[in-house]
């Protein structure tokens, strides 16, 4: 998943009334350590909200003087001008909001609570401000008679769009109406996502009866002990809701009522009757987002979304979601057949349900296989699979990347590297937070302290929950896991390669159903026996992985696939049904899920990937946009038969990789920076092949 919080262009009559003296907030001016880098060390809590305010003052002086400036309105003096309008925003948010995602207090989320009506009219004040729209539409009519570079015109297209967008053509009452519909979402946005976080956190499953741990691992038991003691209850066991705790519950656990309670949790997060209820929630968001998309000309929200994208148009989504279903619920019906069998060899009474797909996939898996999972995680060492995604990377692209000691970090368990291309020089920083914690969110992501843009080179971050070391174990990684490590390395490259001349163009900031390219694409190499020899290695004895091993773990790659692709596939659907509804007023958020799975023929053992209380993504910048995995998943399949014809490393096939997709960002259409990687549009067959649908 990629974060980004945009702080593009954004007055507020708010008093800059705090206690701390300017010059002691470390936000107001550059940041006065070795390569930029935010001093967590001397940042603190009461320096946020004044550099915020003070923030929004630096910008609206730098856009009053682009309005009052007397010279005829050019792209340097406007669109150029416009990029660099908020140099302390962009300070203090890349910090703020990376915290509140990985490190998150309560005066941190009051904080963002209070001051997101604050920034979303900014925002408003700048996109709907009349003076600037006209400068900015003045450069737009007049673009043919500069001369303007392709990353210019694309700058250029993207901001008027934005203004566009935004509203600046719209009458007065439909200004303001937009502008209430915002600041009513970035609300309920951020309550949706504490609500989700304080269910995740609230929910404790204590076991005290060893009996009940059957089947689990004893790095799972060992692992669950601790983090029961580190909770005050010593000698039970902890299970919660997290990926990393959950997924080898539902995987080991013998005991069935168990596992049923703690799937029946996970599921109706945000569906509870209690005080994390998100189902208001997610029913005004969609409703307010149907009025806005409806007051600036849209049928529906998402072609309001999808008319930015490489899809265009929900209709061509739908189509393609449509299509690949054909090929996967079929593919899913089989795989829960067999699962079904073997249940029953157990419980002849019973029949397969939601929290036995885990179990019996695991032990199908065994049999087919002879692949047990805790066979081969010793051969997946947190460390050793980072140095495999940073070896591919060198061999593909020529970048070094080495650990530095001394830069300020938030929390201990962060790492910083640094990044060099293979001149020597500096591509940027990469910082790693991989272990879950209580203050930080569910899921893996990418985001950025500071953005590429000239010759300012990026600060980025990629924080994850992975599986935790233990007093006697290292962090031994899942192949899910592995993957997630290549999948966020890869928007890494995307953010440190890139060489634009805008922060509005540059890295990660291309369109949605495009930004996955880089990182599913980079998820293939971690499975390529070439690599797995180059980081798999035992963590006791550093003996590498057998052939055996890895025919086995090659052999069950299209295992199971039949449902991840169905849930990944419900899910995107899910996500379009609600943003192509043309009216909301009785809408029942969970009566409707259910109605269009019955309607898709989605099985019961197979829920989507996310609920409607708990998609995450789509209250985030993912509306209408979940479809975009898959969608950039035919790219990332067709992108790497490039490589698997012409060699895994082959440098021409990197070389032009590097050249038209990660140096380039959004400086050029996506569609046009695909072709001229791989000369000709992308197929779907790689896709479905890799998935085993075909
Ligand atoms: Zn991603």
């Amino acid at each position: 998943m990629l974060k980004k919080s945009l702080f593009i262009l954004i007055s507020c009559c708010m008093i800059y009334s705090c206690g701390v003296k300017e010059e002691q907030n470390p936000f107001l001016a550059d940041f006065q350590t070795e390569n930029g880098v935010p001093p967590f060390d001397e940042i603190k809590m009461e320096h946020y909200e004044p550099a915020f305010l003070k923030g929004i003052e630096e910008q609206n002086k730098n856009i009053e003087e682009i309005i009052d400036s007397k010279e005829p309105p050019t792209f340097s003096n406007v669109i150029e001008r416009l990029d660099n309008s908020s140099p302390i925003l962009d300070r203090v948010g890349g910090v703020f909001y990376n915290l509140t995602s990985a490190e998150t207090t309560e005066e941190l989320t009051n904080l963002s609570l209070k001051l997101s009506p604050i920034l979303t009219e900014q925002n408003d004040n700048i996109y709907l401000n009349q003076a600037l729209f006209d400068k900015v539409n003045a450069v737009y009519q007049n673009r043919e008679k500069e001369e303007l570079t392709t990353e210019q015109l694309r700058l250029l297209e993207k901001v008027y769009q934005g203004f566009i967008r935004a509203g600046a053509k719209l009458p007065a009452d439909a200004q303001q109406r937009l502008r209430e519909i915002n600041t009513q979402l970035s609300t309920l946005a951020l309550t949706f996502g504490h609500n989700i976080l304080n269910e995740d956190n609230s929910y404790k499953l204590l076991i005290d009866n060893e009996a009940d741990l059957a089947g689990l691992p004893t790095s799972y038991i060992q692992s669950a002990k601790e983090e029961a003691k580190l909770i005050g209850e010593e000698g039970k066991w902890l299970v919660t809701l997290h990926n990393s705790s959950r997924l080898p519950f539902l995987q080991y656990a013998e005991n069935r009522d168990l596992r049923k309670e703690l799937f029946s949790a996970y599921i109706n997060r945000g569906n509870n009757q209690n005080e994390n209820n998100n189902k208001e929630v997610i029913t005004e968001i969609v409703k307010l987002r149907l009025e806005k998309a409806q007051l600036l000309g849209y049928t529906n929200f998402a072609d309001f979304v999808l008319a930015r994208n490489m899809a265009k148009d929900s209709e061509t989504v739908m189509n393609f979601l449509h299509k690949l279903w054909d090929y996967s619920l079929p593919a899913a019906k089989k795989e829960a057949d067999e699962l079904e069998q073997l249940l029953k060899e157990e419980l002849p009474e019973e029949s397969l349900e939601a929290w036995d797909w885990w179990f019996y996939t695991e032990k199908l898996r065994q049999s087919k296989y002879a692949l047990n999972e805790e066979e081969i995680k010793p051969y997946f060492k947190l460390e050793n699979v980072r140095d495999g995604a940073f070896t591919v990377a060198n061999k593909l692209y020529g970048i070094s990347i080495t650990k530095i000691e001394g830069v300020p970090v938030y929390h201990p368990d962060v790492e910083v590297f640094e990044v060099k291309d293979r001149d020597g020089s500096q591509l940027g920083l990469f910082y790693v937070d991989y272990f879950p914690r209580a203050g930080k969110r569910s899921g893996a992501w990418m985001s950025s302290y500071r953005d590429q843009k000239g010759e300012i080179r990026p600060l980025i971050c990629n924080v994850c929950n992975f599986t935790k070391p233990t007093a006697d174990l290292p962090s031994l990684l899942t192949l899910d896991e592995v993957e997630t490590l290549f999948h966020e390395f890869g928007h890494a490259l995307h953010g440190l390669l890139t060489k634009c001349n805008y922060a509005g163009v540059s890295g990660t900031s291309v369109s949605r159903d495009f930004v996955e390219l880089p990182s599913q694409i980079n998820e293939h190499w971690a499975m390529e026996p070439e690599v797995l020899k180059m980081y798999a290695k035992h963590y006791q004895t550093n003996e590498v992985i057998s052939d055996e091993l890895i025919e086995k773990i090659i052999k069950q790659s299209t295992f199971n696939e039949g449902f991840r692709t169905t849930e990944l596939l419900a899910a995107a659907i899910l996500d379009m049904n609600l943003h192509v509804l043309t009216t909301a007023d009785d809408l029942d958020v969970v009566a409707y899920e259910k109605e269009a799975m019955d309607k898709l023929g989605l099985i019961k053992q197979i829920p989507p990937r996310y609920r409607t209380t708990y998609f995450n993504h789509i209250v985030g910048g993912y509306a209408a946009g979940y479809y975009s995995y898959l969608w950039a998943n035919v790219l990332d399949s067709d992108a790497f038969e490039a490589f698997k014809e012409n060699g895994i490393f082959d440098q021409e096939t990197a070389d032009l990789f590097r050249r038209n997709v990660l140096e380039k960002g959004d400086s050029e259409d996506p569609m046009i920076l695909y072709k001229n990687f791989r000369g000709k549009e992308p197929q779907l067959e790689p896709m479905l092949k890799n998935r085993g649908l075909i």
